[in-house]
């Protein structure tokens, strides 16, 4: 990871707890129940942008400039797919969370197949 991604984990990290523990002193007579919810739904915030950057980081090793033998094959051909710049999908976790990676596309030369490799 990155500093700036540490930076911003640390950041979103400490203010998901202090408001856990401001909404805990503004309902002092929250159930376990309410308390459990108030805190899932907190630190899914923090879930997923840790799953966003997490995923983003190995995508973000691009294979534009590699060499044929570096980038990912077509899956239709075997053929080393054309990087294509990049461009972001919107993709839900499966923890229900929804994250945008932004990946290298690329396209076949020999059959025209357009994708988003898997790493
Ligand atoms: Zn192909």
């Amino acid at each position: 990871m990155n500093r700036e991604t540490d930076q911003e984990w640390q950041k979103l990290s400490e203010q998901i707890l202090t408001d856990i523990k401001e909404w805990r002193r503004a309902h002092p007579k929250a159930t376990l129940r309410e308390i459990e919810e108030e805190v899932h739904a907190r630190m899914s915030r923090l879930e997923a942008q840790v799953i966003q950057d997490a995923a983003q980081e190995s995508s973000s090793r691009a294979w534009s400039g590699a060499g044929p033998e570096q980038r990912p094959t077509c899956p239709v051909c075997g053929t080393a797919l054309q990087a294509r710049g990049k461009r972001t999908r919107r993709l839900q976790a499966a923890g229900g969370q929804e994250v945008s990676l932004t990946r290298s596309y690329g396209t076949c030369p020999t059959c025209g197949v357009g994708l988003f490799p898997p790493r």
